[in-house]
């Protein structure tokens, strides 16, 4: 049977078919709330108070839902995590840094530290996908990368410091906001509001430590030539203004102040992170009962409450099960794409209902049945 021809019935299909891993799914009543605040807000400019009243609560928000310590401030800019791997080589790697490396993402920010000339070779320890490694405390190392979910293999490592001296920078883009995380066990805590937190891609935001804060200044100090949309200290200046150091996109703000506040409203990080848990569990313990299917993280201890991973058995290809989703408009299940496996991956984020992840699977078994020829 030819996937895309597949009918899953209305009654197993989920309320909204957003699964993917970022961008992912936009609750529907934001953007309405958008177009209604849109008149006024969209078009205005980002240095009067209505556009400044937004970053304000994000800073306050983030700071809310963080239970972030004294001292440490939040930060952000446009550009996306991926900008943010450039600012943190040029403006918190003093001179060498040692990356744990265990996908696609993780992988990225190593290799953008390796190519800058004014550092030394980072020390890199890899795992193989579906694992992490541990990092341990390297000599002369000053800055440790840590990847919180690793969003291309579904792996979640914990936030702890290496032994000794070095800042601690976590890449938490698909983590922030469904993981738990003690943000006082790490220095810069920095995320892409398109997954956790039900926006537009485009941004990024960092909860920065006071020694972090340091570092930037003591890098500024030392004559570091660096480009202005790279520089945390300008981020940080215009952040403690309540703005970005250029034109951010006011929709982005505006629907990650939505979904902020509504998480904040509902119970804050911990009430978020065990709604995400209760979403995994199910899909973890539908793949383990599955006679096709199985989590690809073997240690459930690794395994992401975020980015839920599911290997098939070469009786299905999963290809044509995402097809057969995707026909049906359950969207962005596909594994990464360079990851090569016979895989679906699911985005749990937040803003996706319980009972949503529970019709996917459902979804799943219909489709799955179908291709092996069954009515
Ligand atoms: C999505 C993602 C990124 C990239 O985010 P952009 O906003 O596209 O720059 C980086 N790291 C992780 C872990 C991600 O999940």
């Amino acid at each position: 049977m030819n996937p895309v021809d597949i009918r899953i019935p209305p009654a197993l299909l989920p309320a909204d078919g957003r699964f993917g891993c970022g961008p992912s799914k936009v609750p529907q009543e934001a953007v309405a709330r958008l177009a209604s605040a849109a008149p006024a807000l969209l078009g205005t400019s980002h240095r009067r108070l209505r556009v400044k009243d937004l970053v304000r609560r994000i800073r306050e928000g983030m700071a809310a839902f963080f239970s972030l310590p004294g001292g440490y401030e939040v930060a952000l800019g446009n550009g996306g995590a991926t900008l943010f791997w450039g600012a943190a080589g040029y403006c918190l790697v003093r001179r060498r840094s040692a990356h744990a490396v265990f996908g696609e993402f993780s992988a990225k920010f190593a290799h953008e530290v390796a190519a800058m000339p004014f550092l030394e070779e980072p020390v890199t320890v890899e795992s193989a996908y579906g694992d992490h490694p541990t990092l341990g405390h390297v000599d002369g190392v000053d800055l440790y990368a840590l990847t919180h979910c690793e969003t291309s293999t579904g792996v979640a490592m914990p936030v702890t410091r290496p032994p000794g001296e070095g800042i601690v920078a976590v890449d938490a883009t698909s983590a922030a906001g469904g993981l738990p995380v003690t943000v006082g066990d790490c220095d810069a805590y920095y995320f892409s509001p398109q997954k956790c937190f039900a926006s537009e891609g485009g941004l990024w935001v960092a909860l920065l430590s006071p020694a972090a804060l340091t570092r930037v200044e003591e890098l500024r100090a030392g004559g570091r030539h660096v480009p202005a949309m790279l520089d945390l200290g300008l981020a940080v200046d215009n952040a403690r203004k309540d703005q970005t150091y250029n034109t951010p996109s006011v929709a982005t703000l505006f629907l990650l102040v939505e979904q902020l506040d509504r998480l904040n409203e509902r119970g804050g990080l911990a009430a978020s992170a065990r709604a995400c848990a209760a979403k995994a569990a199910h899909v973890y313990e539908w793949a383990a009962g599955s006679d096709y299917a199985r989590p690809f993280v073997d240690d459930p201890a690794k395994r992401s409450d975020v980015v839920c991973t599911v290997d098939l058995d070469d009786s299905v290809d999963a290809g044509d099960v995402s097809a057969a989703l995707r026909a049906n408009g359950l969207v962005d299940t596909e594994a990464y794409r360079k990851l090569g496996r016979n895989q679906l991956r699911f985005g749990v984020f937040p803003a996706v209902d319980q009972v949503d992840v529970e019709r996917l699977t459902a979804s799943v078994d219909h489709v799955v049945a179908r291709l092996r020829g069954r009515p």
